[in-house]
């Protein structure tokens, strides 16, 4: 941690506080990490972070359930989003767009300090290709509800929040308030396929797909490109393994797919088109199931926080110095 250039810490959920120099502070398992020149400040920006506006106090309630959907405060953290698809609250409810969350959660490959402090909020407004909230919230076509300084509030589709690696849509002082995960989508057929080039790694590709009740196909890629892209197929025209792979191919360009540390563009643009057709076929029945990393094969509820248990794909390597 090497924030010493804040000079205070206000609790506050108001955005008409927000001034050049603050971020606003939920976990802050990004904020503490990267210090005060947190996402580039530097002196001709403005300087570095000065103050920090602290959620920790909003007293948000992290879930809210209704015959609509869900909704997630920004301050909802990863732990109590896992708990929820075995919660009383959910008994009952026809979801099965809910076995996404655990898997999804288990993609962070989190410590106990980013599992417990860290919230769906601050990675989504973090932006980051490999952001599993992201994957959850824009695979189940979430609207994000964002606070601006003026007394505006606005909503955003999560899949369109983010618009490339590590930036989003937010002007400067907005605070996202919640995410909606709506109940038509929550009502699909849901299929998730992760992989990262080590074990215990970042995610370098990440894909769900939705069958939803009214026949259409929904395939959300996110990690391995440095925003999320959808693709959507009604159901009177869902696709072929040809016609995916050509609709893979108008949809995302070369530049878009991510490269780091975490994958070579090339490999995550094979693996794109690999498990794109692993989730079709798996949601359209056509006989082919083959578990994707954390998928339970079985089709019996996720049973804990484990660790990736599929081997990733061959891939060209890049060394990384850990697994974050
Ligand atoms: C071991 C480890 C593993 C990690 N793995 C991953 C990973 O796999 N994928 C990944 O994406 N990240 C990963 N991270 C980074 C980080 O922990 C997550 O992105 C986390 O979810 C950030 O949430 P936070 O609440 O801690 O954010 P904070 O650190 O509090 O904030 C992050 C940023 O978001 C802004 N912000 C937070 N909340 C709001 C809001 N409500 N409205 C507007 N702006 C807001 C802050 O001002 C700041 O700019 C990892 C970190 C560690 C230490």
């Amino acid at each position: 941690m090497d924030m010493n250039t804040i000079e205070a810490v206000v609790p506050t959920t108001d955005p008409a506080e927000w001034r050049d120099g603050d971020a606003w502070l939920a976990g802050g398992t990004v904020l503490f990490s990267y210090g005060s020149f947190a996402f580039g400040r530097l002196v001709s920006d403005g300087g570095p972070l000065r103050r920090l506006l602290d959620l920790g106090q909003a007293g948000w309630t992290p879930v809210t359930l209704s015959d609509a959907g869900i909704e997630l405060a920004a301050t909802c953290t990863v732990a109590e989003l896992y708990a929820l698809p075995e919660s009383a609250s959910v008994a009952g409810r026809s979801w099965p767009g809910l076995d996404l969350f655990r898997p999804c959660c288990d993609s962070f490959v989190a410590s106990f300090k980013v599992w417990n402090m860290s919230t769906v909020g601050g990675n989504i407004c973090t932006s980051l290709p490999a952001g599993p909230m992201i994957s959850l919230c824009a695979g189940l076509d979430a609207t994000a509800t964002i606070l601006g300084p003026g007394g505006s509030s606005r909503t955003v589709p999560v899949a369109d929040f983010v618009t490339g690696d590590a930036t989003n849509c937010l002007a400067p002082g907005e605070l996202l308030r919640s995410i909606f995960v709506p109940a038509a989508a929550l009502s699909a057929k849901v299929a998730f396929r992760r992989l990262s080039l080590s074990n215990l790694g970042r995610s370098g590709v990440l894909l769900t797909g939705r069958l939803d009740p009214d026949g259409g196909l929904v395939l959300t890629v996110t990690a391995a490109t440095k925003r999320p892209v959808q693709l959507r197929f009604a159901a009177a025209g869902l696709p072929d393994a040809q016609q995916l792979a050509a609709a893979v191919e108008r949809s995302i360009p070369a530049e878009l797919y991510h490269d780091d540390i975490h994958g070579l563009p090339a490999w995550r643009r094979d693996m794109t088109f690999r498990l794109a057709e692993k989730i079709r076929a798996e949601l359209l029945g056509e006989g082919i199931r083959v578990s994707g990393d954390f998928w339970n094969a079985s089709g019996t509820p996720h049973a804990t926080s484990a660790q990736p248990s599929a081997a990733p794909a061959p891939a060209p390597t890049k060394e990384a110095p850990n697994g974050h």
